[in-house]
């Protein structure tokens, strides 16, 4: 059983009933052991994938205020050795942004053949942040789950793997990460009030986000709800999901370098005839 929970495309999601502090049955020691294991996989599966040069991989990563995407990234970072892995943040849109349509600032930060791109942040603020504030009308903004699914199937279609995970975390465990930020002297460069006042939305964010992961998960483009009040089960949890989503493709990528191998061979030894 994988400890991410995939929503299945046309189902309700529904927050409350999925718990943020599972521990899939393990302790931190055990579930570190198991992250050891999966690091090595995914090393060598974004390895192969870049050389490859025929998947691109775009992780989307959301959550409240707290909810660890920096950390996660931070995580991942780690543990992989991706030569053309980045990340994408999306803070409030720029004046020329602004000037566009919501998907112009996401497009051009979508990964290319064997890339990885995780967003930080992504398209889908102008479905959450965009609501909750009513900064567009309820008409523009609704439209927007379908604008995003049709999106994402174009860049699916690009042969690019969608993995979209929402930081799941409860509002008793944001009071306590941001009361401790408020301890960490020297990252006091991280408090911001607006994390408090953004929490009286609380409910409203949670409404919003049911919604988008409900309307937004499609077969091509699934959510994931990552049970995340635990730091190293968040990490086991997505480190699980990348892996089990990459896996299936290892033996054509195997395949399409050992025809690569060949070729080069074939190449330098008509190059080298040449030479006699
Ligand atoms: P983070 O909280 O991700 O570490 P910031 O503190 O800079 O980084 O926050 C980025 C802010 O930008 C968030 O409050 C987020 O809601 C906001 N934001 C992102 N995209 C949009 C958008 N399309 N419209 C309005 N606000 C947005």
């Amino acid at each position: 059983m994988s400890y991410a929970v995939r929503v299945k495309p046309g189902s309700k999601v529904d927050l409350a009933s999925i718990d943020p502090n599972a521990n899939g049955g393990l302790n931190k020691e055990e579930g570190e052991a198991r992250i050891a294991v999966l690091a090595k996989e995914l090393d060598e599966l974004e390895d192969l994938m870049f050389f490859a040069g025929k998947q691109s991989m775009l992780l989307v990563l959301q959550g409240m205020d707290t909810s660890g995407k920096d950390g996660t990234i931070r995580f991942l970072f780690q543990h992989m050795n991706a030569p053309s892995a980045k990340v994408a943040s999306f803070k409030v849109p720029t004046p020329i942004e602004r000037a566009h349509d919501f998907l112009w600032r996401v497009h051009s930060q979508t990964p290319g053949s064997g890339e990885w791109v995780i967003f930080n942040r992504s398209h889908y603020e102008d479905v959450l942040v965009v609501r909750v504030h009513e900064l567009v009308p309820k008409a523009v903004w609704s439209r927007r789950y379908d604008h995003i699914n049709a999106f994402e199937a174009v860049v699916a279609e690009a042969n690019t793997i969608i993995v979209k995970c929402f930081l799941h975390i409860d509002k008793d465990e944001q009071e306590s990460r941001l009361l401790a930020r408020e301890q960490e002297v020297e990252k006091s460069w991280k408090l911001s009030v607006g994390d408090w006042k953004e929490r009286e939305f609380w409910d409203d964010y949670q409404a919003a986000y049911e919604d988008a992961l409900s309307k937004c998960s499609t077969e091509v483009a699934a959510w994931h709800v990552i049970p995340a009040n635990r730091k190293w089960f968040r990490n086991l949890a997505i480190l699980e999901l990348l892996v089990e989503t990459l896996r299936p493709y290892k033996a054509g990528w195997l395949e399409s370098l050992e025809a690569l191998g060949e070729s080069a061979k074939a190449e330098l030894a008509e190059y080298k005839a040449t030479l006699t």
